[in-house]
């Protein structure tokens, strides 16, 4: 596969989670979490997604299109191991979605990061909220979820919180 059709996989599958985990929170109240704004692609498509549902950032920087900033009360800006464990206060009411699209090309980088704020993401999250991710995120309290139709193994890690 070339990196292009492999480009290309990632967010076909990024797409699907996240349209899938949407559908799945449909009845579940409470705000989303995006960790890793970027340039503000799945923070709009979220935003699509959920209309009149709270969304609340977390990014170090903040280099989004000009369209895709979120309003300075729903952005956490610093490092995730800062601003996720004191983050509940400003949220009012734990999370229905957790969306942490955190990778960098430094894949050993990346998945030490989601092993080390796993349990402050988890803390957030309301029982059956769901975390879909671009890491495997690992924690007792949650049970991995069925991928939609077309996702392969691994390409996007979906799970939901007990
Ligand atoms: N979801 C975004 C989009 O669709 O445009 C792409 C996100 S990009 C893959 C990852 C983002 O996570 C980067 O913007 C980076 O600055 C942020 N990030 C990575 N590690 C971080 C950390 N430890 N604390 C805060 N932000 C971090």
């Amino acid at each position: 596969m070339s990196r292009l059709d492999s480009f290309i996989q990632r967010l076909q599958a990024q797409r699907a989670c996240l349209d899938a985990a949407a559908a799945m929170i449909a009845d579940l109240p409470g705000p989303a979490l995006e960790l890793g704004l970027g340039n503000g692609r799945t923070y709009d498509h979220l935003r699509t997604l959920l209309p009149g549902r709270r969304i609340f950032v977390f990014e170090r920087e903040v280099r989004a299109q000009p369209d895709c900033v979120p309003p300075a009360a729903d952005l956490f800006l610093g490092d995730f191991t800062e601003q996720l464990p004191g983050a509940m206060a400003r949220m009012g009411e734990p999370a229905a979605l957790v969306h942490a699209d955190i990778g960098t090309g430094d894949k050993a980088a990346s998945l030490a990061l989601a092993r080390s704020i796993a349990g402050a993401v988890v803390d957030l999250m309301r029982p059956g909220a769901v975390l879909l991710s671009d890491q495997p995120f690992e924690d007792p309290r949650l049970h991995t979820a069925p991928l939609p139709d077309g996702v392969a193994a691994g390409r996007y890690h979906l799970s939901i919180a007990t």
